[in-house]
């Protein structure tokens, strides 16, 4: 099974396509993941998808397809993979098309995780994420057991870059501008679901699970 998730920045599509990825037994491909691990371990391609990053701004197309297709190869993604945070933009859901076309594949589903703005603005400035192993949390909905300190490996928590209310609004209008019309090519298509990103978590996931199938 290939999945999309669609939805802005802070819909909460990265939680949910974990959840997924568990649930199906399939990777959970997240570009802003493999950027930023690329920024920690100081590569090239890190130190360039930095610079757009931290201004809210799409690391362009050129970087971002063959490295997603590219993993595609690796055998962990022979039953299907949940794509978060790719495709961004109308050529690289082209690009994703074509390349699957080309091995006589598809996309199952493209599932809009669908919150207003005024919503996320409001999470994202909540948002702490580990400066060790970068999960994230939420100071109110998903807080710490201890107070800014990481459930999972014991180091401190920070407000990401891209998460600061400046950049979170530019990243919201990068979202309407680039990301958005996804919404309409993937309705074309046929593949295209929608639930409500802003109640519970564990309601989301059942909503996507009940489009998906057991
Ligand atoms: P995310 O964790 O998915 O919100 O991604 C964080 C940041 O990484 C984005 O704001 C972009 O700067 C960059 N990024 C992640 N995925 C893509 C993509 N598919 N195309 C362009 N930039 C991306």
């Amino acid at each position: 099974m290939k999945i999309i998730m669609l939805g802005a920045p802070g819909a909460g599509k990265g939680t949910q396509a974990k959840m997924l990825a568990a649930k199906y037994d399939i990777p959970h491909i997240s570009t802003g993941d493999i950027f930023r691990a690329n920024i920690k371990n100081g590569t090239p391609l890190g130190e360039k998808a930095k610079e757009y990053m931290d201004k809210g701004l799409l690391v362009p197309d050129e970087l971002v397809v063959d490295l997603v297709i590219d993993r595609f190869k690796n055998p962990d993604c022979e039953k299907g993979y949940i794509l978060d945070g790719f495709p961004r933009t109308i050529p690289q859901a082209k690009a994703l098309t074509e390349a699957l076309e080309k091995i006589g594949e598809k996309v199952d589903f493209a599932i809009n995780v669908e919150v207003p703005d005024e919503n996320i603005i409001r999470r994202m400035s909540g948002r702490r994420a580990c400066v060790g192993c970068g999960a994230t949390y939420h100071i109110k909905y998903n807080p710490t057991k201890v107070e800014n300190i990481c459930d999972a490996c014991g180091k401190e928590l920070i407000l990401r870059d891209d998460d600061k209310p400046e950049t979170v609004e530019k990243r919201l209008n990068v979202y309407h501008e680039q990301t958005q019309p996804l919404i309409a090519y993937y309705t074309e298509q046929g593949i295209l679901k929608e639930v409500d990103g802003t109640v519970d978590m564990n309601v989301v996931f059942d909503a996507i699970v009940d489009i998906l199938g057991e």
